[in-house]
């Protein structure tokens, strides 16, 4: 690990000015961070620790919402009960993100910030990573991808990203809130990660120095569910996972959002499925017919045909749950 100054900011402005030099990096939490510096993904030179930053831990009301700073943790997240109750897609994504012991240490500005677990991006070794070294190629296109990406992959990159969270405020439409020395901005959150056709090598639309201070959600949606499917039942990544939000008017579906995770470099909401879904009523045979439109666009890698039904039938059962929960 090559050596690094380290910088504890006293406010915001203060962490801002210490981020202007290239090769700096915030430290919150600490989970992601110290790994990349590890494995070599990662060498800052400077690291600027935001963990004392005052009002960043809050989570607060306003007249139709919520917003949750960037360092509150994940377990006090989940368990505060305006998130329990009007949000729960957020609080069960966030329980079946990590073990306990992370969830009491990792924030959830950090949280969608992690990079994906494709296994050769994590590779101690040199390998052809796009994402790790530009111009590389992907070995993972002809290679182990067998949990990789069946929806907005390019010959450049083929993985996804493994945040639970993500999912379920891309699900929600929630908005990023983030500072930087330039001005800050409200970044949606289905838009926050980028696919590899804009550049392989990006994970996200954070520019250096570009600090995430918040995140806000609109009005609540008590049905809402998340369903992750891994391959054994704690501290494990999805194979595929799905965020579902409905709203019900007269017996009929009047609004729904889902979002399947795992399957692409972002939260992938199903736009299509969303429109066919609405004036129907729950539990039609319809519904499924609805849902399944929304994967017109999927596309299996050499290793994961599996994953297109797995991700439909995952979107399926997130939906009955959602819809099952009162309003
Ligand atoms: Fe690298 Fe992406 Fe290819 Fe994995 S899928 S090897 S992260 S370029």
């Amino acid at each position: 690990m090559r050596p690094f100054t380290y910088v504890r900011a006293e406010s915001l402005r203060d962490a801002l000015d210490n981020a202007r030099t290239a090769d700096t990096r915030f430290l919150a939490g600490g989970t992601e961070l110290l790994n990349w510096a590890r494995i070599g993904i990662e060498s800052p030179r400077r690291l600027v620790d935001i963990g004392r930053l005052p009002d960043l831990h809050e989570i607060t009301s306003y007249s139709d919402g919520l917003r949750i700073g960037a360092l509150a943790l994940l377990n006090d997240v989940a368990q505060d009960p305006r998130v329990e109750a009007s949000y729960p897609v957020l609080s069960q994504a966030i329980l079946k993100s990590a073990s306990a012991q992370l969830r009491n240490l990792a924030t959830i500005g950090g949280n969608p910030v992690q990079r994906t677990r494709c296994p050769y991006f994590r590779s101690p070794g040199p390998v052809a990573c796009n994402k790790r070294v530009p111009k590389s190629g992907c070995a993972a296109l002809h290679g182990a991808n067998e949990r990789l990406a069946i929806f907005g992959w390019t010959e450049d990159c083929v993985a996804v990203q493994p945040s639970d969270p993500a999912v379920a405020l891309a699900c929600l439409d929630a908005e990023i809130t983030t500072e930087h020395v330039d001005g800050g901005r409200r970044i949606p959150a289905p838009e926050f990660h980028t696919l590899p056709g804009e550049d392989p090598s990006a994970h996200n639309v954070l520019r250096p120095g570009e600090l995430i201070t918040g995140i806000e959600i609109g009005a609540p949606v008590p049905k809402s569910a998340y369903v992750k499917v891994r391959e054994r039942q704690s501290y494990e990544f999805a194979l595929v996972s799905a965020a579902a939000a409905v709203e019900i008017r007269d017996g009929l579906i009047s609004r729904a959002r889902l979002a399947l995770g795992s399957v692409a470099m972002r939260p992938w909401r199903l736009y299509d499925a969303e429109q066919a879904l609405v004036g129907l009523r729950p539990g039609s045979p319809a519904v499924r017919e609805a849902v399944t439109s929304g994967f017109s666009a999927s596309r299996p890698l050499s290793s994961n045909a599996y994953k297109i039904p797995l991700a439909r039938n995952t979107a399926l059962r997130a939906l009955d749950l959602a819809l099952a929960l009162e309003a």
